[in-house]
């Protein structure tokens, strides 16, 4: 049976050479189907690790900036989550990392560059600290436009990964369609990856299911399969010369987007940014009432999907327009937006409820987002 399907197992190993290469970690998992579940994979592993050496962890360490499905995660997992704090620059304080360590911490969970688009610049100390307190480091990278082929997390002392190849590696962030969260893992981890992993066996490959530590299956046969092949054409095309250039065209566009439009918004955290830069309408919202979620509004009249709105949380940054241009964007896109954000800026000065009344020339005009996350109308049916 194994021998109809060499050329797609031939591709996964491939792939994981490509993905293994790209962040310093030892082996892969293209099982599960999105970040969220990559996180689980990967939180799963560290909790395997640690029950195989008899110890019993009780807390995961995450930073206050941290995506939302990260210490969802770590509950699932049925860890105690405890939240560092994040400094006037953006990044971890050190100190209270330092003040919340102990042997109960099963890991810290971190991205870098992080939820405002900084870079963790302190990353050495910080896994030097959860190291010497017995923890592991997670390293959320469902975003790695800033790193592509300039740095790798395995270098900087993480021992899990999850990549998300729906973001990085080919389809634009909130793009839709299916996920895949690879999740790559220092060697010391290998044995409890789920099974089965893809072998080589001279030329011929074959999936490996003798596995007795491993955390088990947690997709059907290999998870997206389709997602993966996509990244692999893709890797090829650029290969390591244009993947370097991927993300430093990422990070220029970010830098050009936030320059021009930080004399327009707020701009909460002041540390350089990297491939996204997160600036708030905080002030449109004193001066003129206007939100975040009007200035989102108002960009599609202007023909520009919205950028993410209210993340980071407003806990610590009120009113948050999170922009990442990505590598794609030409030069005559990216001074169209910022043309765009400026008018709008300006409108809401000049007739707020422009804003607040927007989309005025889609067919559907707000929505309500809570209502149809909440009650989703999922099938079409006659008589409703
Ligand atoms: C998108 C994202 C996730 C979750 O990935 P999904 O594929 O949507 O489940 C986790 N962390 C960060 C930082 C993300 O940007």
């Amino acid at each position: 049976m194994l021998e109809t399907c060499q050329p797609a197992l031939r591709m996964l190993w491939e792939m994981e050479h490509v993905l293994k290469a790209v962040s310093g970690m030892d082996g892969f998992t293209f099982q599960p189907a999105a970040g969220a579940q990559g996180e689980f994979v990967g939180i799963s592993v560290i909790e395997a690790y640690h029950r195989a050496r008899g110890e019993e962890k009780k807390v995961v360490l995450i930073p206050d900036s941290a995506h939302g499905t990260n210490p969802a995660t770590a509950a699932m997992c049925g860890y105690r989550v405890e939240e560092i704090r994040s400094t006037e620059r953006g990044t971890v304080d050190v100190n209270d990392l330092k003040s919340k360590m102990s042997g109960e911490v099963a890991g810290l969970m971190l991205t870098n560059p992080n939820t405002f688009g900084v870079f963790e610049d302190e990353i050495l100390e910080i896994a030097g600290i959860v190291h010497e307190g017995g923890g592991l480091l997670y390293y959320d990278g469902a975003n790695l436009n800033a790193f592509l082929g300039q740095c790798r997390p395995g270098d900087m002392g993480f021992d899990v990964v999850h990549i998300n190849l729906h973001k990085t590696f080919t389809t634009p962030h909130g793009g839709g369609g299916p996920g895949s969260g690879p999740v790559g893992v220092k060697a010391h981890l290998m044995p409890f990856l789920p099974l089965p992993v893809v072998a080589r066996d001279g030329d011929t490959f074959h999936l490996d299911f003798d596995r007795p530590q491993s955390i088990g299956k947690v997709s059907s046969f290999y998870g997206n399969f389709g997602m993966v092949i996509r990244a692999y054409v893709y890797a090829l095309m650029l290969g390591a010369e244009g993947m370097r250039r991927t993300s430093e065209m990422a990070v220029l566009n970010a830098n050009y987007i936030v320059r021009k439009l930080e004399k327009v918004f707020d701009r909460p955290k002041s540390s350089q940014p990297m491939h996204e830069g997160v600036l708030s309408a905080a002030h449109l919202k004193k001066d003129h009432g206007v939100t975040a979620l009007d200035v989102a509004k108002r960009l599609i009249d202007y023909g520009f999907h919205p950028p993410t709105i209210y993340f980071p949380l407003p806990k610590v940054c009120p009113e948050a327009l999170l922009i990442e241009p990505t590598e794609t964007e030409s030069l005559e896109q990216l001074d169209a937006f910022i043309e765009a954000m400026t008018q709008i800026a300006k409108e809401a000065g000049e007739d707020p409820d422009l804003l607040k009344s927007a989309p005025h020339d889609t067919p559907v005009r707000r929505l309500d987002e809570a209502t149809a996350a909440r009650k989703p109308v999922l099938r079409w049916r006659p008589d409703d």
